[in-house]
């Protein structure tokens, strides 16, 4: 495979992401939720920085990028959001495309969890780095976005092809499975619920996972499919996906 993904986890519940173009050799990190972190997995690698990308503006996602940049010079891309705390070399939106050596990363607008939200897909690599848009049985908190814009980033990852994987930036599956199976009894979702629960006992990642499993199990996605068990039935598609987020909400799990 062209592209070499590095993950590992970071702060309390954060994957960090080094990527690496095999043709050039060329190296990018995947948000900056942890500079020192990184720097060590760089370190333990052999590896430079040439770019970083960036999903949203966050802490956890942008705190890095002014540390990681100036002991390593690397070029930082991301949505004009991220000046909000840090800095940004190339403000990038939807539809533009950031080059890694031979590698070619296409912008998709995921807003919702922020304003500005996007994800970089690889498509010659069946990859997506989501950031906080959409995790294993979940999707983020929709903490600046609308309804409407939240549910067209989710169906624009949807749209993807079934066998892309999806990397995402926290491991929070486990709590995502117990809320799903609250919402949905599709067979499928509790053969990977249980699957998860025991992947997790075991102190395995769950992340990556594919558009096709997210699509046959995540209620965010099926939330068309569950508007009667939200009491959203008859509402639009946006609507339904209202209701689950807002039932994960208030979810005491
Ligand atoms: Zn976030
Ligand atoms: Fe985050």
């Amino acid at each position: 495979m062209p592209l070499r993904i590095e993950q590992f986890p970071v702060l309390s519940d954060n994957y960090g992401y080094l990527v690496r173009d095999e043709a050039s050799g060329q190296v990018a990190c995947i948000d900056t939720p942890d500079a020192d972190a990184i720097a060590a997995a760089m370190d333990r690698l052999g590896w430079g920085l040439d770019l970083i990308l960036n999903t949203h503006w966050h802490p956890d996602h942008a705190g890095g990028n002014e540390a990681l940049k100036a002991r390593f010079g690397a070029t930082i891309y991301g949505p004009q959001e991220v000046t909000r705390i840090a800095p940004l070399d190339h403000p990038v939106t939807a539809g533009d495309t950031v080059a890694l050596g031979e590698t070619r990363f296409t912008v998709i607008d995921v807003g919702g969890h922020t304003l500005q939200h996007i994800a970089y897909h690889d498509a010659a690599d069946h990859v997506a780095f989501v950031g906080d848009s959409i995790f294993p049985l979940g999707c983020g908190r929709m903490f600046e976005g609308d309804p409407v814009q939240m549910w067209g980033g989710l169906s624009r990852i949807a749209a993807l092809p079934d066998e892309t994987r999806l990397y995402c930036a926290h491991e929070y599956t486990a709590a995502n499975a117990r809320f799903a199976l609250s919402v949905d009894d599709a067979p499928a979702l509790k053969a990977r619920a249980q699957a998860v629960f025991a992947a997790r006992e075991r102190g395995e990642w769950t992340v990556p996972s594919t558009v096709g499993e997210e699509k046959a199990t995540n209620p965010f996605l099926r939330a068309p499919r569950l508007a009667e068990r939200v009491g959203a039935a008859g509402k639009s598609d946006a609507e339904a996906f209202a209701a689950v987020r807002r039932a994960k909400d208030n979810f005491k799990g």
